[in-house]
């Protein structure tokens, strides 16, 4: 049998991976072979798989069996590839050895250049560059890296070293040192190196490249990393790659340099090149922020063949991945070469302007691609297309998460704050690295950050820069404000992956770690005191500042009117007053898909209190007086509620309350109502009392409410309709639904549905009006969805209320099940659940019953509309099962109606996908609402038997 193959080579324009292969050889290797196979610049190298890194990890450190043979075959192909070998005391080939999961993780894992280098080779490097300073200079960063990534030596003590030796020789910069003090520092590097360990360095190179691939290897669970992982969530990695990858230097002169670009802004999402670069510079420079770097727009200036090289490499990634991309790059004397690309993390408005414009408008003029290929620098193929949208709208639509449309909506400093106050705060301004505003306790530790933030305060987190070390801190911060970095720097780049305000660069901080305060011009700012964040100007303030949720970009609209024409699925909202509805109209809602007509009760004391009397009420005529007092609140509500609507449909859900939600809970109240309603204390506490229930969520509630006590449902039935005539008489449409909640028999149905329109139809009688409206019921209860059959013929619609349903499917309360739930999510300690239910549709479990409801019930009344209306209904991957199961609408919040509407969207177009024939760009109007189809694609095999 073959052995496994854990390493693949790239180079010389050809590569053994591809693109695809992210998961065992990391992104940052399938980006190089992918870079490599279509042609651009990528020095050569080989990749270790993730999978010899997991086996590194599981068999306490050894490699797995062939993998040193595969090493050292495929260093000799990268020797020959070069045309140099590593360690070679003329002429060395050097090497980096990098981390790469499949996932960024930016800065979490190590990473050792100039490996090859050593007493002899050094002297080689030198007379080959000419430059012996920049070969001392590659050997001392070896030692450094080496000592400390590969044998753990002290990092402080190596770098205190360097400080020391500058300030003896009085320069600022690394690259002011001269050779022979660098290699005065080499020869004390190796010093320290013996005492620390008892050995030398060593000099072999194949010793050092197992040494390094081994700290690589152990990067992967160190604590930084394992932290990181936590916070982001990521769990369903098993190790990280190895690049190991010919060095190209960017610190050789003048006319080199290394950078960091995106092939648009990712924070405007404008359409630019984007980037900061470091002339004279090696690796990790820009990326640590230690350096502020200069803008790209420079080097268009200082190299121009350089920035054409890079325009046409910005053209090719973008038509190759159809996303804007993130890369690295670095040019020795005066060449190019790519070292990463991946796809950009952006903000969440650049995430939109980015999608609309890169599936309608062009990266470039076509003058502009045909200059670049005249130069030869963009191979013929790509000219035309460089010249047109390089994505659909499909796929910008598929591109959107839900993520992008929660952050958009991300706080921004009150506008309504006068310029005068705003100038009077105004403590100084650094680079604007993440939009959204922040305000909070200035702390200076991640420690910090994190203690307070887990005592409910809101955090700002201040350093000169961050690291790795930080990000349980950066992701406790409201924002993040570092001295030093820019646009690309650690902390920039993290905190845009959280979509977290962040600024960068803010020079004129002076941070004193031990005093725990900063100083800018004098001004003192402690631990402790408040400072208010505005990412998107960079400006930082003095104390706090009111935020405020913005108005989203036009883009925005753009993207969800491309969806809107590409669902079929229709989104309602769940709203109860006259505000949420016209804010989720706003929001893009098609009408409300719940009212809940208990939570009108809630607004007021009065209508607390006339609640209560109702629900104490001892005799009908009691009750019907009390809910004579009910009734006009219930009526201007919904016609407010109507109003705000304007003509689109509006579920109205007659009263679900469970009773231990309405009775007085304390002495203090049952006296308060006492003194309003005129009910003596003794009455009032014997009906709480008789009213007790030890299961509320499973008692008198629901329909069953208005089975004992009709005139309930009249009083209720009367306010709808009769909101509705008064709409009407207005000269507005009006679509009233009435919803019967809980339901569990048809029987039970059809009594309350013959009572509704008794009732309705006598108002309607009364006022003269004639008006449509419907009768249908919730579907949240077991019974009624394996019964959905009988249910559909009483009813006009179905709502599946998937809050009780879940909770009653999987015997889980609602209001407890809080407090173990997330033993049973976690992933670490039982993985029972990837998602909380209550969040995430149960699709197997709970999904089955509604799955079964949907499909009895079309059998039974083809033409019944149906919905969804738990919280469910906001939850994209629930709204796609809606959408497979043949559903007509979902119902949620009206913050996430747009989040339903691109869901439903990217649903349909996952369908058409599936079905392989994806329509290219060209959205239809609401097609055919298909067959109810189980996500499994299971026979239906559940009817009852003898029933049909
Ligand atoms: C439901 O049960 O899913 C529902 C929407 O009703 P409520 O949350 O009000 O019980
Ligand atoms: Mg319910």
């Amino acid at each position: 049998m073959a052995s496994k193959k854990y390493v693949y080579f790239f180079g010389a324009g050809k590569a053994e991976g591809d693109g695809t292969q992210k998961a065992l050889l990391g992104g940052k290797g399938a980006g190089l072979a992918e870079m490599t196979n279509i042609g651009l610049p990528v020095p050569a190298g080989f990749t270790i798989t993730v999978e010899a890194c997991a086996y590194y990890d599981s068999h306490a450190g050894r490699w797995p069996p062939g993998l040193e043979r595969e090493v050292r075959q495929q260093l000799s192909r990268l020797e020959k590839t070069c045309g140099k070998k590593l360690g070679d005391p003329g002429d060395p080939l050097l090497v980096s050895v990098r981390s790469g999961a499949a996932r960024s993780m930016p800065g979490m894992m190590e990473t050792i250049l100039n490996l090859g280098l050593n007493d002899q080779s050094v002297v080689g490097l030198a007379n080959t560059t000419g430059d012996p300073r920049f070969a001392w200079d590659a050997y001392r960063r070896f030692l450094q890296m080496y000592s400390t990534v590969a044998v753990g030596l002290s990092k402080e003590v190596l770098e205190d070293k360097l400080q020391q030796l500058k300030e003896r020789l009085g320069v600022r910069y690394d690259h002011e040192i001269p050779a022979d003090s660098l290699q005065g520092l080499c020869t004390q590097f190796k010093s320290f190196f013996r005492e620390q360990t008892g050995s030398d360095f060593p000099q072999d190179p194949w010793e050092q490249l197992v040494g390094a691939i081994n700290a690589v290897f152990r990067s992967w669970n160190a604590e930084k990393a394992v932290t990181y992982r936590r916070v982001e969530k990521i769990t369903d990695l098993k190790g990280t790659a190895v690049n190991v990858q010919q060095m190209v230097f960017g610190n050789l002169g003048d006319d080199s340099g290394t950078g960091v670009c995106f092939t648009r802004d990712p924070s405007t999402g404008e359409n630019i090149f984007y980037g900061d670069m470091l002339i004279n510079a090696q690796g990790e420079d820009v990326v640590a922020g230690i350096r502020t770097p200069i803008k790209l727009t420079e080097l268009a200036e200082r190299m121009p063949a350089i920035y054409d090289q890079l325009c046409a490499v910005r053209a090719m990634l973008e038509i190759h991945y159809g996303d804007m991309q993130d890369l690295e790059f670095t040019f020795e004397r005066g060449r190019l070469y790519m070292l990463q690309c991946r796809t950009g993390k952006r903000t969440p408005a650049a995430a939109f302007q980015i999608a609309v414009e890169q599936a309608s408008a062009p990266l470039m003029s076509q003058a502009e691609a045909r200059r670049l290929a005249r130069a030869g620098y963009l191979p013929e193929r790509y000219v035309a297309r460089a010249a047109k949208p390089v994505i659909t709208t499909d796929q910008a639509i598929q591109r959107i998460t839900r993520e992008d449309i929660e952050r958009l909506f991300y706080p921004v400093i009150s506008p309504a704050i006068p310029p005068e106050q705003l100038a009077a705060r105004r403590l100084t301004q650094g680079i604007n690295a993440v939009p959204g505003a922040a305000c909070g306790k200035v702390v200076f530790n991640a420690a910090d950050a994190e203690t307070l933030a887990a005592q409910g305060e809101p955090v700002i987190l201040v350093r000169k820069e961050t690291s790795p070390e930080d990000v349980g801190g950066m992701q406790a911060a409201k924002g993040i404000l570092t001295q030093t970095g820019g646009k690309t720097s650690h902390a920039a780049v993290v905190a845009r992956g959280w979509g977290k305000c962040c600024i960068v660069g803010c020079d004129a901080l002076k941070i004193d770690y031990q005093a725990r305060q900063l100083s800018v011009n004098g001004t003192i700012i402690r631990q402790g005191d408040f400072l208010t964040l505005d990412g998107s100007t960079g400006v930082v303030y003095r104390g706090r500042l009111e935020l405020e949720v913005p108005k989203p970009p036009k883009e925005f609209f753009t993207l969800m009117s491309w969806a809107d024409r590409r669902r079929r699925l229709r989104v309602r909202t769940n709203a109860d007053t006259p505000e949420d509805a016209a804010r989720a109209v706003e929001m893009g809602a098609e009408g409300i898909g719940l009212c809940r007509t208990e939570h009108m009760f809630f607004a007021t004391r009065e209508r607390q209190l006339a609640i209560q009397e109702m629900i104490l009420a001892e005799s009908t005529e009691a009750r019907k007086a009390a809910l004579d007092k009910l009734l006009p609140y219930q009526r201007e509500d919904f016609v407010g509620i109507f109003e705000a609507m304007a003509g689109r449909p509006v579920t109205i859900r007659l009263l679900d309350p469970p009773l231990h939600e309405f009775l007085p809970r304390s002495p203090e109240q049952a006296e308060e109502l006492s003194r309003a309603t005129g009910i003596p204390m003794q009455v009032i506490q014997h009906r709480v009392e008789q009213l007790h229930e030890a299961n509320p969520m499973l008692g008198h509630r629901g329909c069953r409410l208005c089975i004992t006590y009709p005139e309930i449902l009249d009083m209720q039935v009367r306010a709808i309709i009769e909101a509705a005539a008064t709409v009407k008489q207005r000269g507005l449409k009006v679509h009233p639904e009435i919803m019967i909640p809980l339901t569990i028999d048809a029987r039970e149905l059809q009594i309350l549905v013959d009572r509704t329109r008794a009732t309705a139809d006598a108002v309607l009688r009364e006022r003269g009006v004639k008006l449509e409206y419907q009768v249908g019921t919730m579907i949240e209860t077991p019974r009624a969805a394996v019964m959905a059959d009988q249910m559909a013929q009483v009813a006009e619609f179905f709502s599946f209320g998937t809050n009780d349903l879940t909770q009653m499917t999987m015997a889980l309360s609602r209001d407890d099940a809080g407090r173990f739930l997330p033993d049973y999510c976690s992933p670490t300690k039982t993985g029972i659940f990837r998602e909380d239910p209550f969040v995430s549709l149960d699709r197997e479990g709970v999904g089955t019953l509604v799955f079964i409801g949907v499909d009895l019930a079309r059998e039974a009344n083809p033409k019944l509309k149906i919905g969804i209306c738990g919280e469910h209904g906001g939850d994209p991957e629930s709204v796609k099962f809606c959408h497979r199961i043949g559903m007509d609408y979902v119902s949620c919040s009206p913050y996430r109606v747009p989040i339903a509407r691109l869901a439903a969207a990217q649903a349909a177009i996952e369908d058409d996908l599936q079905r392989g024939k994806s329509r290219r760009s060209r959205p239809t109007a609401g097609s055919r609402r298909p067959v109810a189809k189980r996500g499994s694609g299971r026979k239906a095999s559940h009817r009852r038997s003898g029933r049909r």
